[in-house]
């Protein structure tokens, strides 16, 4: 909390400032209370220099006992099999690269049932260790049970990074983690790199304006989400077998809490998975109502992809939420994206300017989507896309 000295003369300048409604005058003095999260914007406007943050020495931990980056791996359950969701390999590909610029170990760790079937493919991409927690109780996702899991492992390894899909799980895991550990976590990272010997957490900020570099140089592990399709994967040692440490974690009886009775998978995500594509076929408000975008469902069905969705899009109910591609919604890298009638906002064009070729359909010749595409084409798209589906029938 932030320190307020003797010399306090209670004029309240900093009150206004504070953004979490922090401090108060009581007595005529300024007083902090709990909401402070030591932002540290206070400590300027003060006339008589009686506000400061604690030293940042005295807090600080022994961060040499922190070694080793490790990707949460997600499996993923289509409702008959169990798999490894790609984006875990997309994890470990760029945890190789951190963990060659550290020096350190890059490991893998997979909670689940008969975890022992992922070994193989998870040491391929150059996986050193992988810490496996295995059994029945763990084959569905329970937040408490997985979280009681993860922290009891990183609490006896201490590792100097984890890193998580950014995906529901990931997304409802890494928080409880971060927040019972009382580290940051930094959600949605663009890049990630280090920087001596920190780990420098690259995301969007302010809407898509300015790349924010966030680092926490205090307090380890240093913890970040990434989104499916924003690392590439690379498979760096096809053949090699990572060493496998398993551990046996009981389940913290409050995760009974939650027992999962029945499984059942939603119909619209159990169509091809948007992230997972290799053919993206979006709509934005250019395709004016449902009759336009059943046209891009057929266009999807005849060339084996997905249809995704553009903000607008999404808000005039042409598709659901979680079809929208960008930065609030689905990053994709499919091998084709094709947008009709999207303007190609940066706020889309951040969700899937890393697909291979990128057609651009739009009546606007001057539209910035042309400014990403490989092939644009302009013209009505409810037109060009019923000529492109007679000459795909042909
Ligand atoms: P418009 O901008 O209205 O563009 C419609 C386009 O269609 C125009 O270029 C027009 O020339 C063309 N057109 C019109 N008629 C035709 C026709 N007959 N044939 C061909 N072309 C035609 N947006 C996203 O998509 N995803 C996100 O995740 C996202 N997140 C956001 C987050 C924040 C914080 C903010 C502030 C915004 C976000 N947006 C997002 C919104 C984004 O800024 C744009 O408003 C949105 O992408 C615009 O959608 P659109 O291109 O479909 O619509
Ligand atoms: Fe408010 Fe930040 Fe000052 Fe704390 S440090 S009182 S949160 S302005
Ligand atoms: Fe006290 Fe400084 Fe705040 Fe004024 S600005 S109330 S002097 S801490």
């Amino acid at each position: 909390m932030i320190q307020v000295a003797a010399n306090c003369v209670g004029c309240g300048k900093c009150v206004a400032t504070c953004p979490f409604g922090a401090l108060s005058i009581v007595n005529r003095k300024a007083t902090a209370s709990a909401a402070c999260t030591m932002c540290g914007a206070c400590v300027s406007v003060c006339p008589v220099k009686a506000l400061s943050l604690p030293a940042t020495g005295a807090a600080k931990k022994d961060l040499s006992a922190y070694k080793g980056v490790w990707a949460f791996i997600e499996i993923a359950d289509d409702g008959y099999k169990q798999s490894v969701r790609p984006v875990g390999f997309e994890l470990l590909s760029k945890g190789r690269e951190l963990a060659d610029q550290l020096g350190e170990e890059l490991c893998a760790v997979v909670i689940g049932e008969n975890v022992q079937n992922y070994y193989a493919e998870l040491s391929q991409y150059g996986t050193d260790k992988i810490y496996a927690v295995s059994a029945p109780e763990y084959r569905h996702y329970n937040t408490l049970a997985y979280a009681h899991a993860m922290i009891t492992l990183i609490q006896k390894y201490n590792p100097s990074v984890v890193l998580f899909p950014s995906t529901y799980i990931g997304r409802d895991l890494s928080p409880r983690i971060s927040s019972e550990l009382f580290v940051g976590l930094t959600a949605d990272c663009t890049g990630l790199s280090i920087k001596e010997g920190n780990l420098i957490q690259t995301r969007p900020a302010f809407g898509g304006n300015i790349m924010a570099d966030i680092k926490c140089p205090d307090y380890r592990p240093q913890m970040a989400t990434v989104r499916p399709n924003v690392f590439k994967k690379v498979v760096k040692t096809p053949g090699r077998m990572a060493a496998v440490v398993q551990e046996t974690i009981a389940i913290p009886v409050e995760a009974g809490k939650v027992r999962i009775i029945q499984t059942q998978m939603d119909p619209v995500s159990g169509n091809q998975k948007l992230d997972e594509a290799e053919v993206v076929i979006s709509g934005g408000r250019g395709m004016k109502d449902k009759e336009g975008f059943a046209l891009l469902e057929t266009l999807a069905q005849t060339l084996g992809g997905a249809v995704g969705a553009s903000r607008a899009a999404v808000d005039m109910g042409f598709k659901p939420k979680e079809k929208q591609v960008g930065q609030s919604g689905v990053t994709v890298a499919s091998k084709l994206y094709i947008a009709c009638g999207i303007s190609g906002a940066v706020q889309h064009v951040v969700g899937m300017e890393h697909s291979d070729v990128i057609i651009g359909i739009n009546k606007d010749a001057n539209a910035p989507i042309f400014n990403v595409c490989k092939y644009g084409i302009v013209g009505d798209a409810k037109q060009v896309i019923s000529k492109a589906l007679e000459q795909l029938k042909k």
